[in-house]
């Protein structure tokens, strides 16, 4: 179900005490305005925060098989046996620095799905994509190869988080009006794919150097349902205005 949601990707970022800090000054001062907040966090915390939070904590990684010779893996299974409910799949990292294909990412959503984990599923254009104007294709693509198989009752269990790629980290942000742009465009062609009903029901939330400066501006545009934030969901003060300006 469409809902409004703010997550924050720590990445491979904070030391055990910093992590637990972080995750109370967010859990105390969460405003009352029917945000979801979410933390997605390193595997090692993992446990810990799903135990003491009382926001979300999901998986930034999983393995889709549930068992094997897998060394250094944590598969799904083990993920949600410990009682995470949510995961990331497709963060532009995993694409671009540790080479996960679209192949590899349908079997990582199919896997999440099984498992009832919620897959906020990533996708976005690279500079050169945009520049050479491909970047409708390139999500659409994206969509296409990992996402489109499931049936239209799994697919509204997806979260669809649009982060370009060239604004991930960079400070660069894209307009409000490029990522509404973006956003109307991923509905409509899951409405095309299956029908109106589900592109209305799936939230799709952007990432790409979100902050307090501008998340409002953002987060005012009609297609826009939330966001997935990286550096700035690092200081609690801004991950809590971020939140506050929905
Ligand atoms: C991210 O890691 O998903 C992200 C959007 O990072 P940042 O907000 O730092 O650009």
């Amino acid at each position: 179900m469409r809902k409004k949601i703010v997550a924050g990707n720590w990445k491979m970022h904070l030391n055990k005490k910093e992590a637990i800090n972080l995750n109370e000054a967010v859990s105390n001062n969460i405003p009352q305005n029917n945000v979801e907040v979410y933390q997605f966090v390193p595997s090692v915390y993992l446990d810990m925060l799903q135990e003491r939070s009382t926001i979300k904590i999901g998986a930034q990684n999983g393995y889709p098989e549930d068992a094997g010779a897998f060394t250094g893996e944590v598969s799904m299974l083990q993920i949600k046996n410990i009682g995470i409910q949510s995961i990331l799949i497709g963060h532009s990292e995993r694409r671009h620095k540790f080479g996960e294909d679209e192949q590899f990412l349908k079997e990582k959503l199919d896997a999440a799905l099984y498992h009832q984990l919620e897959p906020f599923f990533c996708c976005g254009e690279t500079l050169q994509d945009r520049e050479q104007k491909n970047h409708f294709e390139t999500v659409h693509e994206q969509l296409h190869a990992s996402c489109f198989h499931l049936g239209a009752e799994a697919m509204r269990s997806v979260i669809i988080a649009y982060e370009p790629v060239w604004a991930i980290g960079t400070g660069e942000t894209a307009t409000p009006e490029q990522a509404n742009e973006m956003h109307e465009f991923i509905r409509s062609v899951i409405a095309k794919r299956y029908d109106q009903t589900t592109a209305d029901a799936i939230s799709v939330i952007y990432g790409g150097s979100c902050k307090p400066e501008n998340a409002s501006s953002l987060f005012q545009q009609q297609h826009i349902d939330g966001g997935l934030i990286g550096g700035a969901s690092l200081k609690s003060k801004d991950f809590l205005e971020i939140i506050q300006s929905f």
